[in-house]
């Protein structure tokens, strides 16, 4: 058993609550951290690069891709899909990365199906429902009609914060990041039973110096 184990470290939260940019920030702080690419069919903002934020694709590549199998989760938010890419994931694992999801509550329902151990997932928000209109305002990506729906998802979204293993409300930047770091590191150690089994198997296995002399005598 290594030290350290790969994990899965799920970000969820409204736009505009800072949680893409910590995803980001997470990732450059750690070697051992990655960020998982979504694939969505919505339209790139200014500024977004293909195979950078997302991998942009149209409604009938999205649906190709969901028939082969090939998400581990999607979902419709905002009217737009999304989708975590499997074998992505699964190769990051293998690797023993800790992979980063900035994706929404119901993916994190699905991966935490999927993962119940590996699976660590924060929730992420602003202090009042008026921050978050603030900054999406202040953004200016979106036109006062998107702000709407944006502010109601988050609604939405806040009445499952239970499900979450942690909170985070993001009023200082670098306050969360030490959270979150924190949290980052943690989720490595967690272990699955067979993982623990095999342990301590080793553990009380014949050690000379130790266990079978104490036994024996
Ligand atoms: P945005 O359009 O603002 O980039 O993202 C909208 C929402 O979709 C955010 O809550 C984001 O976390 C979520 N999202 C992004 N990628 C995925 C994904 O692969 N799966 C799911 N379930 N949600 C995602």
């Amino acid at each position: 058993m290594t030290d350290q184990n790969g994990s899965l470290l799920i970000l969820s939260g409204p736009s505009g609550s800072g949680k893409s940019t910590l995803c980001r920030e997470l990732c450059a702080a750690f070697d051992f951290a990655t960020l998982s690419i979504s694939t969505t069919t919505r339209s790139p903002r200014e500024g977004e690069k293909d195979g950078e934020h997302y991998f942009f694709t149209n409604h009938e590549s999205f649906q190709s891709a969901i028939h082969r199998g090939d998400f581990l989760e999607w979902a419709r938010v905002h009217n737009n899909l999304y989708g975590t890419s499997k074998s992505w994931v699964e190769s990051a694992l293998a690797a023993d990365k800790t992979i980063i999801f900035d994706i929404d509550v119901q993916g994190q329902a699905s991966l935490k199906k999927l993962y119940p151990r590996a699976a660590t997932s924060v929730f992420i928000t602003t202090r009042t429902s008026e921050v978050l209109r603030e900054r999406l305002a202040k953004r200016a990506t979106e036109s006062a009609d998107a702000i709407e729906t944006r502010l109601v998802t988050a609604a939405e979204e806040m009445t499952r914060i239970a499900e979450y293993d942690y909170l985070i409300i993001n009023d200082n930047f670098e306050t969360s990041l030490t959270a979150l770091k924190s949290v980052a590191i943690a989720s490595r150690l967690k272990r699955g039973e067979s993982e623990i089994a095999d342990f301590t198997a080793r553990w009380n296995a014949c050690d000379p110096q130790n266990a079978c002399a104490i036994r024996k005598s």
